[in-house]
C-alpha cells in the first residue's frame, strides 16, 4: 500500500469532524476528495440550490481557482462576474471592484485557518476579503484544502503570520522583511499585508456561509 491511501483515510476522518463542528457553528458544510470534486458540489450541491444568484464575486484565492469554478463563473452569461484579481487590472481599478464585490449575491474565497472547532480565521491587507466573508454578500462559500485545518486559535494565528503571510508576501513580491526573513517581524511597512483580522465563530445568518472542505493539501 503507497503512503498515500492511509493519508487519505487520515483526512478523511478529521475533515469528517471539522464538517461536524462547522455545522455546529451555523456553517453548510461539505466534503470532497480533490479540487475536481469540489467544483461538482460546488455546482450541484450549493448553486443549484441558491435563488436570485446573479453577481458573484471574489476575494483572492488559489484554493478557489484550483476547482476551475472561476472559469464556469466567467463563462455563464447568467452570471455578473466581479473580478478584483483579473490579470493586468490597475491598483486603483482592482480597489474600486473589491469593494462592488462586497453587494455581490454570492462571495468566493479561502480561509487562512480553521480551527478543529470549526472557527475560520483571517488575516487581510486590504479587508476586501475578511470584509466579504462577514457581513454584504448574501452567500459566500469558502473553499479550504486539507493543511488549513489546525487545531486552535493560537495555533492559526502563528500560522498565519509566520507561514502564510511571508509565502504570500514573496508570492505578491511585496517589500516587507519577511519576504526576506520568511518569518513575521511586526512590520511598520507602508506594504503591510496583515492588516485586518476576523475571528468567524458562527455563520450568521445560519447557513449563508458554505464550506467546502477539500482533502488536499490547496493554496498557501
Ligand atoms: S506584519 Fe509585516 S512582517 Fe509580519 S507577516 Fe505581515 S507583512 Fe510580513
Amino acid at each position: 500500500m503507497t503512503m498515500e491511501a492511509p493519508r487519505q483515510t487520515y483526512w478523511q476522518i478529521r475533515l469528517n469532524r471539522v464538517k461536524e463542528a462547522l455545522q455546529h457553528n451555523n456553517f453548510e458544510a461539505y466534503l470532497a476528495e480533490d479540487p475536481a470534486q469540489a467544483k461538482q458540489v460546488i455546482e450541484n450541491e450549493i448553486l443549484a440550490n441558491l435563488k436570485n444568484v446573479r453577481r458573484v464575486a471574489r476575494g483572492d484565492s488559489l484554493s478557489f481557482e484550483g476547482t476551475g469554478m472561476l472559469e464556469v463563473i466567467h463563462n455563464n452569461a447568467a452570471y455578473e462576474w466581479i473580478d478584483p484579481f483579473e490579470a493586468g487590472l490597475a491598483d486603483e481599478k482592482s480597489y474600486e471592484r473589491g469593494r462592488q464585490a462586497l453587494l455581490a449575491d454570492l462571495f468566493f474565497t479561502g480561509c487562512n485557518a480553521l480551527t478543529e472547532s470549526g472557527v475560520l480565521v483571517n488575516l487581510d491587507g486590504w479587508g476586501n476579503r475578511v470584509a466579504g466573508l462577514t457581513f454584504g454578500p448574501r452567500h459566500v462559500i469558502v473553499v479550504a484544502g486539507r493543511n488549513k485545518v489546525v487545531p486552535d486559535l493560537e495555533t492559526a494565528m502563528f500560522r498565519i503570520k509566520n507561514y502564510a503571510a511571508p509565502i504570500n508576501a514573496i508570492r505578491h513580491k511585496t517589500k516587507t522583511p519577511c519576504a526576506k526573513t520568511a518569518s513575521c517581524e511586526d512590520c511598520n511597512s507602508p506594504e503591510r499585508i496583515c492588516n485586518a483580522w476576523t475571528i468567524t465563530e458562527k455563520s450568521f445568518p445560519k447557513g449563508r456561509i458554505q464550506v467546502v472542505l477539500i482533502n488536499e493539501d490547496l493554496g498557501i
